[in-house]
């Protein structure tokens, strides 16, 4: 009915967070590689692929219809700060009604085989068989925004931009899920040819990351933020105008999750002006704040955080951006 339209498109509202929410899975499910191969930019086709734990036979019913979730034991875990990824049960299954076809290729580790599962519209199996996989889990959604003619129609307008939010997600994870190799491939509509679109080894500090992703002369123009309660790199500052315009390599996180910190950057821009005058810094910001400190359930996306006593937060930010950046220290 009605509530299952407002619903849909809250946690899946383009390819970015379509792929994003495939990521997550894959890491709550344990999983040191993660594949991302997308056909179109995205909009032909998303597939995740996974080594994690896989899905049990038990739950082959369950994972596509709304609201089920294997993540949140009762309530007190929300209060708690659960540390998964996800916890509403809401991807799949708007994925399901959002896209043209789901399916997904899953085993565990009490599985002799894999099992294929094709589910509808409505979250239900439409199709099961045998299938050989390792342990893991693949999922593959096509023609995301088929059942809607305008948005589908936007996307493919547009999928240069749409494509362009999926990377920059994607670098996000691949800078803070460090656990896991994620590589990311596209074949163009053009081309026909798959194409690394990024690749980040497990196991790495972030300046590793940064490195894998931007290249290892930016990752050199940085230097490391510590303070009680974030870690992170910024650029340095060189106070003769050589600095870069860098400003869209900023990625700030909450305890390993990509969040939107409109303030934080703000306050790091403000303080970089005030003696550089020119473009923006970069800024790799991981927030490490006690659970009950943050709130991630406000919106859909989880992007938007509410976080307890933000402008402390902002003024031990610029203290740290003023040590680093004031000329003195040069
Ligand atoms: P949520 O992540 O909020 O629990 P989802 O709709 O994203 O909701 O996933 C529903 C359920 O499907 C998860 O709780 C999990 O049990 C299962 N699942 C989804 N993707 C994977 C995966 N890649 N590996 C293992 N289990 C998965
Ligand atoms: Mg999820």
């Amino acid at each position: 009915g009605c509530v299952r339209k407002i619903c849909s498109g809250q946690v899946i509202v383009d390819v970015a967070t379509a792929i994003k929410e495939l990521v997550e899975n894959a890491l709550d499910a344990g999983a040191t590689r993660v594949d991302v191969k997308l056909m179109g930019s995205g909009c032909d086709e998303i597939e995740v692929s996974d080594n994690g734990r896989g899905i049990g036979p038990g739950d082959f019913e369950g994972v596509a219809r709304r609201y089920a979730t294997s993540k949140l034991r009762d309530f007190g875990d929300l209060e708690r700060g659960v540390s998964s990824f996800g916890f509403r049960g809401e991807a799949l299954a708007s994925l399901c009604e959002l896209a043209g076809s789901v399916e997904v290729v899953t085993r565990d580790a009490g599985a002799s085989a894999g099992t294929r599962l094709k589910y509808g519209r409505d979250g239900g199996i439409v199709a099961q068989s045998v299938a050989p996989r390792a342990v893991g889990t693949t999922v593959t959604a096509r023609d995301l925004f088929k059942p809607l003619p305008v948005r589908r129609a936007d996307l493919e307008r547009n999928a240069k931009r749409h494509f362009a939010k999926a990377v920059r997600l994607l670098q996000a994870y691949a800078l803070v899920a460090r656990s896991a190799r994620l590589r990311v491939t596209n074949v163009p509509r053009n081309t026909k040819r798959p194409s690394v679109v990024l690749q980040a080894q497990a196991g790495r500090a972030m300046t590793d990351a940064v490195a894998a992703l931007f290249g290892a002369r930016f990752a050199a123009t940085l230097e490391p933020l510590e303070d009680a309660k974030f870690e992170g790199l910024a650029s340095r500052a060189t106070g003769d105008g050589v600095g870069r315009a860098e400003g869209d390599r900023q990625f700030f996180f909450v305890n390993g999750r990509p969040i939107d910190a409109p303030k934080l950057a703000r306050a790091a821009n403000d303080v970089w002006r005030h003696f550089e005058m020119k473009h923006k810094p970069a800024i790799f910001l991981d927030l490490r704040l006690a659970p009950g400190n943050v709130d991630v359930n406000c919106a859909p996306d989880k992007r938007e955080v509410v976080i307890d006593n933000e402008n402390g937060l902002v003024a031990a930010l610029k203290d740290k951006l003023h040590a680093l950046w004031a000329p003195t220290s040069r």
